[in-house]
């Protein structure tokens, strides 16, 4: 399935010189989406998995509809001061600042979801908060890595991406 096709490039946004990788259109093809939810677990023994957990907003949607299509659980990586306690919160920089995700304490073990992976730093901080929380990270993946931007391995391994630039 040409994936690529379904996500669009816009030029500038959230600011000057981002280009955004907008996978709006794919989440409008259930096809393609069903598609994602089988592929990006290729590698991953199942019985291994309790929880997809998916880093705010976008990896929500991913994360929720392997969930359902695996029959798992559901865990949100929320932006800090979103979730009802008992959480736990960790904070990591960002280009300019810094920022904090949140995510319920719990245990058994997650595979975090998100759609783009570009310098790392959200998804090595979700990674840092799971494990805080009391959760073991079994597995990570991503529907597009932006691989000019990081070097970020799990496990030793290539992150696990559909789509790469
Ligand atoms: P980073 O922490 O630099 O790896 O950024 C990853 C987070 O920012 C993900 O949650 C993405 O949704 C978002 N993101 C970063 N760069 C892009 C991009 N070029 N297009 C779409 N989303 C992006």
């Amino acid at each position: 399935m040409n994936l690529k096709s379904l996500i669009r490039d816009v030029p500038n946004f959230p600011k000057e010189g981002i280009l955004f990788r907008d996978m709006s259109p794919l989440l409008q093809n259930p096809e393609a989406l069903d598609f994602v939810s089988k592929n990006l677990v290729k590698n991953v023994d199942l019985a291994k998995i309790d929880y997809f957990a998916g880093i705010e907003s976008r990896g929500f949607i991913l994360a929720a509809h392997m969930a359902a299509t695996h029959k798992k659980g559901f865990l949100p990586i929320r932006k800090a001061g979103k979730l009802p306690p008992p959480t736990q919160r960790v904070s990591y920089a960002l280009e300019y600042g810094s920022a904090e995700i949140e995510l319920p304490l719990g245990k058994g073990n997650v595979m975090i979801v998100d759609d783009v992976l570009a310098t790392g730093g959200t998804l090595k901080a979700a990674i840092d908060v799971s494990h805080a929380a009391g959760y073991n990270v079994e597995a990570v993946a991503v529907l597009v890595n932006l691989t000019f931007l990081n070097q970020m391995k799990f496990k030793n391994a290539e992150v696990m991406s559909l789509v790469q630039y």
